[in-house]
């Protein structure tokens, strides 16, 4: 480019010359020409001025030609005579050439004998001055009559010294022209580097800018274009470093917010391709970011109407199942149709959770209503028995029917109890009044007080503790809760004649409590449900033992919030293990107040 910058400017300057050259050498040569013609005219027509009258007389004398000839020849410097110039004396009747300045044998050739009548002659002949010059003749000439047309006389110009001296101008214009292009070139290289070296330097600058460097700003003191070019090329890099690092400080911001947000993000271009997919995203989906994935292998089961996406901040709201997830997805798309960044922008939601929990608060509650609703019938129909029948009724029924309505308002208390209770663990509005706790001590009153209720169905009920037992860090009242509740099923579920065992060991950093029974056990896919609140395995033989189907839920909270963890392992008609594992005081662990 810069080269051809130079051969432009070369070509141009050189172009110059020639022309400026051309110019002046026609003119000049046109000049020498005209005055050249007009000096000769001059010449003749003042020698015709001044010796006309004796070359007149010479005409009209004795031997008239010879006569003419030998004056003429006298005036050979008046005439301008030479080899190229000569004059010639025409008989004017016959038209013969009857004398001459011409040395013709002296010449021996080497000139032509000028032998032909021209234009100006024959005017001549007619008895007028013939001085009519034609530029493109080999020759310019004047002829006059003598003796009123009997003689010409006329000096004849073959233009060999014109064409010599024309030759000679050529000659001088063409090494000027030559040295005019050589100097031509030089400047043209001067000059070009003047524009070039400013420009290869921007150019250089621009390199560097478009790679991203813009540690070097073009400096210039010129006041010209390319000055001003350069002025306004660090202003624009200016701008563009500022808008760079702004756009790269957004980007840094957005890449921090997809890399970290909770929802997941997924963005396709116009064609469906990927452009993006946050770390969310892919947990969500189950899919590892792949750059060749299209719209499609992300979202298989995802058909949208494309229509219903708009730059005007349309967007689509979809529930999408995938990865064993319920996900909402919102749709929109970013920039314009017909801007080739544009595309679709998808942010997932995971509601897998909020689904869950939506259906176990419905269920909650239906379980609570179906709960109190059963004891509520129970006391509304035996009051109203009651009522109806006055003192229709004896006694000892009178007597049943309130037992029942007494057994009832005390379920229904037991359940209300329970909930509140749950209630106040769920919004940890429970205190936990933590001490050291004596295990034995504690599981041995418990076994004792549940030792009536064993005996009566039959059940026997033993305990081993093991040695050195540390205390544990606990809330007295809930932990006692927590095992009467294991221990009390393990006596309820229970067959005639079966037994229960409670084990306690230490397994630093916990104490581990082991109640075993010999009962009627729990079928395998109930059991990762029996945390649940209100579920029961045999609902029938649990409501009829008096029991809410939130036992078991009030001790896991309890026993989470002490830290621990509490499992149950059972196999159906041989019996079952609930496991309670809490950290012992002097594990070093911090129970949850
Ligand atoms: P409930 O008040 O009904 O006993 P729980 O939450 O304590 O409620 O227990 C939930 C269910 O788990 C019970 O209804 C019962 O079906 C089953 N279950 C609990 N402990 C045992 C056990 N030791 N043997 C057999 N089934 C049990």
């Amino acid at each position: 480019m810069l080269k051809s910058l130079q051969m432009k400017l070369v070509l141009i300057l050189m172009l110059l010359v020639i022309a400026v050259m051309a110019v002046v050498g026609t003119f000049l040569i046109n000049s020498v020409t005209a005055y050249n013609i007009a000096e000769f005219q001059n010449q003749v027509a003042n020698f015709f001025q001044h010796h006309s009258e004796e070359l007149e007389q010479r005409a009209e004398g004795d031997q008239p030609v010879e006569s003419m000839e030998e004056m003429l020849k006298s005036y050979t410097r008046a005439l301008g005579l030479s080899n190229s110039r000569n004059f010639y004396i025409v008989d004017g009747e016959t038209g013969q050439f009857v004398g001459s300045s011409e040395e013709r044998e002296e010449a021996g050739g080497a000139q032509e004998p000028f032998t032909d009548l021209t234009p100006n002659m024959i005017t001549a002949m007619g008895g007028e001055v013939g001085q009519q010059i034609n530029a493109l003749s080999p020759y310019f000439d004047v002829a006059m009559p003598l003796d009123g047309g009997r003689y010409v006389f006329a000096v004849v110009d073959n233009k060999t010294e014109l064409n010599d001296l024309t030759w000679n101008i050529f000659t001088i214009l063409l090494r000027s022209l030559m040295f005019g292009l050589a100097v031509a070139i030089m400047f043209s290289f001067i000059l070009a580097r003047t524009i070039t070296v400013p420009v290869q330097n921007l150019t250089k600058m621009a390199t560097r800018i478009a790679k991203g460097d813009f540690s070097q700003r073009p400096q210039t003191d010129s006041s010209d274009e390319i000055g001003t070019l350069t002025r306004t090329f660090g202003e624009m890099a200016q701008v563009l470093e500022t808008t760079l690092s702004e756009v790269n400080g957004e980007r840094n911001k957005l890449n921090t917010l997809f890399l970290h947000m909770a929802d997941g993000m997924v963005a396709f271009d116009k064609n469906g391709h990927i452009l993006h997919m946050n770390p969310a995203a892919q947990r969500m989906l189950g899919l590892t970011f792949d750059p060749q994935m299209t719209y499609t292998q992300v979202f298989p089961n995802l058909n949208i109407d494309d229509s219903d996406l708009g730059e005007d901040g349309k967007y689509i709201e979809i529930d999408y199942a995938a990865n064993k997830r319920i996900l909402k997805i919102f749709l929109a798309m970013f920039g314009t149709q017909d801007d080739d960044y544009s595309g679709v922008m998808a942010v997932l939601h995971d509601i897998t959770e909020q689904t869950k929990l939506d259906s176990s608060r419905r269920e909650f509650v239906a379980n609570v209503s179906h709960e109190l609703r059963t004891p509520l019938t129970n006391v509304k129909g035996y009051t109203e028995t009651l009522l109806d029948a006055g003192d229709d009724i004896d006694a000892e029924t009178r007597q049943k029917f309130l037992g029942v309505i007494y057994n009832e308002s005390d379920r229904m208390t037991h359940i209300v109890k329970d909930l509140l209770t749950l209630s106040q663990l769920d919004y940890g509005r429970m205190e936990m009044e933590m001490t050291e706790l004596p295990v034995q001590m504690i599981v041995s009153n418990i076994a004792s007080a549940m030792m009536i209720e064993a005996k009566n169905q039959n059940i026997t009920l033993t305990t081993t503790f093991g040695d050195n037992l540390p205390n544990l860090l606990a809330d007295r009242a809930r932990m006692e809760q927590v095992i009467t509740n294991i221990v009390a099923n393990a006596v309820k579920y229970n067959k005639p004649g079966g037994s229960v065992h409670i084990g306690v060991e230490y397994q630093a950093p916990h104490v581990v409590i082991t109640v075993s029974d010999t009962g009627m056990g729990i079928p395998q896919e109930d059991i990762p449900r029996l945390f649940e609140r209100f579920y029961r395995v045999d609902k029938a033989r649990s409501r009829e033992k008096g029991g809410t189907g939130l036992g078991l839920a009030i001790a896991k909270e309890i026993v989470e919030q002490h830290n621990g963890t509490i499992q149950v392992e059972s196999q159906l008609d041989v019996g079952t293990t609930v496991t309670i594992r809490i950290p012992a005081a002097d594990s070093g662990q911090e129970a949850a107040q």
